[in-house]
């Protein structure tokens, strides 16, 4: 049995204007609000124009779903590491904080390969996010190539040594990752249709949970949530979530449609 938390999030990507993500959000809250909230924790992502709006709706208790004790948190895609000044076009974790926001993404792959996110980068990121208390979701994964010429557990292991660099110093020495989320989204999976069976998937998470415990030790290892994303689907979120080092997933493409994000959300 595992007792962490299965969190599900949403990463709506660059989709979605501000009206059309309240209409999102309405909708999800009406379906999910008997999903119980211990069993669950979700996440919607919407882009940095929609966050405002988002949280109120979220936090809107006088509307049809008072009744709603479902928990549904509001994350960004992106932050700077800096805390503010001349970045044009960037955001900052306390602008996100006050946003409304609980968690980040931090390093997706399409800010990898689109945007010049490095390995350093994503470590100052999450300094930033912690700092200003945001739960960073943190993305892992390699590219077919990679995992063609077995490299996978090896590039991983790299993403993740010098990502997690020092970050123990961030938590009042308290030697702990479980305020950090790690999300696995091999490259290869992402909005191509491809899923990683869950045996692949497993794999790569109980060489994360590992390394996790060589980095900082077991009681760390066991209480970090290690999320899948690549194609999760209604079809396919079961069989995922059976996995012993699987506690949730990213979503990306099914998290847009409402119905299927809650049959995620519900699976
Ligand atoms: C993602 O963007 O993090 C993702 C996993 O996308 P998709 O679900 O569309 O593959």
């Amino acid at each position: 049995m595992k007792d962490r938390i299965p969190l599900i999030a949403g990463n709506w990507k660059m989709n979605k204007t501000s009206s059309e993500a309240v209409e999102l959000v309405k909708k999800l809250k009406l379906l999910v609000k008997d999903a119980d909230s211990k069993k669950r924790e979700i996440v919607v992502c919407p882009p940095f124009t929609a966050l405002s709006d988002v949280a109120k709706e979220l936090a809107d208790k006088n509307n049809k779903n008072k009744d709603n004790n479902m928990n549904i948190a509001l994350g960004a895609q992106n932050l700077h590491f800096e805390e503010s000044g001349a970045f044009t076009g960037e955001v900052s974790a306390q602008m996100l904080k006050e946003a409304g926001c609980k968690y980040v993404i931090i390093g997706h792959s399409e800010r990898r390969q689109l945007f010049g996110e490095t390995n350093q980068s994503v470590n100052k990121k999450i300094f930033a996010a912690l700092k200003h208390g945001l739960t960073p979701i943190v993305c892992f994964g390699e590219t077919l190539a990679e995992r063609e010429k077995n490299k996978t557990k090896d590039v991983i292991k790299k993403q993740i040594t010098e990502s997690l660099n020092g970050i123990d110093q961030a938590n009042d020495g308290d030697n702990n990752f479980n305020w950090i989320v790690i999300a696995y989204e091999p490259i290869w999976a992402i909005g191509t249709g491809k899923t990683a069976t869950p045996g692949q998937a497993q794999e790569v998470h109980a060489s994360i949970r590992k390394l996790l415990e060589e980095l900082s030790g077991k009681k760390t290892a066991d209480s970090t949530r290690i999320l899948y994303g690549g194609s999760v689907k209604p079809e396919n979120i079961k069989s995922l979530m059976m996995q012993k080092d699987i506690d949730g997933a990213l979503v990306g493409g099914a998290s847009l449609d409402v119905e299927s994000f809650t049959e995620i959300v519900k699976y």
